[in-house]
């Protein structure tokens, strides 16, 4: 199995990486945003309780994300393996993630982690709030504070994946593709 974290802050361009690479390499995308974004929309428990942390630039609370993690995991036995886009984003995470693959006799090949500077990530967060209907990305104090919960909660579990010698570090600022073909040529490197 190939398994691959897409890892950076918001705004660092995972979605549209995740996309292409998933067309590539035939793996299921997993964006813990997006399931609670679906959430959301759908109007379910989980979605209202998600959204009460996600309006305010929070993190969702690492019981209910692991364990919807880990269902959306357990319903696709059969995937050639997964992009796991947003999470994982703190270090017990981290070693959920670690624990569940695991447990299915498979681990993570490489985490991937697009880097791009704060003030690039702020412009591209508001310009995208303009069109995406996204309330996180509308509201600069929100988009501030989501760049504070991952310097100080998310950015660990860089060191996390460092120690097992899977950490990439990327240049994600330029042309989409000359940033997809970098992306590719780490997982060539390692699959
Ligand atoms: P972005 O990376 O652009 O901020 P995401 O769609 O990945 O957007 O996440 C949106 C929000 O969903 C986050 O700000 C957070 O509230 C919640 N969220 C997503 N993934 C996780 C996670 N792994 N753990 C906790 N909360 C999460």
């Amino acid at each position: 199995m190939l398994n691959i974290i897409l890892f950076g802050p918001p705004g660092a361009g995972k979605g549209t990486q995740s996309e292409k690479l998933i067309e590539k390499y035939k793996l299921k995308h997993l964006s813990t945003g997006d399931i609670f974004r679906a959430n959301i929309k759908g109007a379910t428990e989980l979605g209202t309780l998600a959204k009460s942390y996600m309006d305010k630039g929070q993190l969702v609370p690492d019981e209910v994300t692991i364990g919807m993690l880990e269902s959306e995991v357990n319903k696709n036995n059969d995937a050639n393996g997964f992009i796991f886009d947003g999470f994982p984003r703190t270090k017990v995470q981290a070693e959920a993630l670690d624990n569940l693959l695991k447990s299915k006799s498979t681990s993570i090949t490489i985490m991937l982690a697009l880097e791009v500077e704060e003030e690039e990530l702020k412009k591209r967060l508001l310009l995208r709030g303009k069109d995406s209907g996204r309330a996180d990305d509308q509201n600069p104090d929100v988009i501030q504070k989501r760049i504070d919960v991952y310097n100080n909660e998310t950015s660990p579990v860089k060191d996390y994946f460092t120690a097992q010698g899977k950490y990439k570090g990327i240049h994600g600022i330029g042309e989409i593709n000359e940033i997809f073909n970098s992306l590719c040529k780490e997982i060539d490197a390692v699959k």
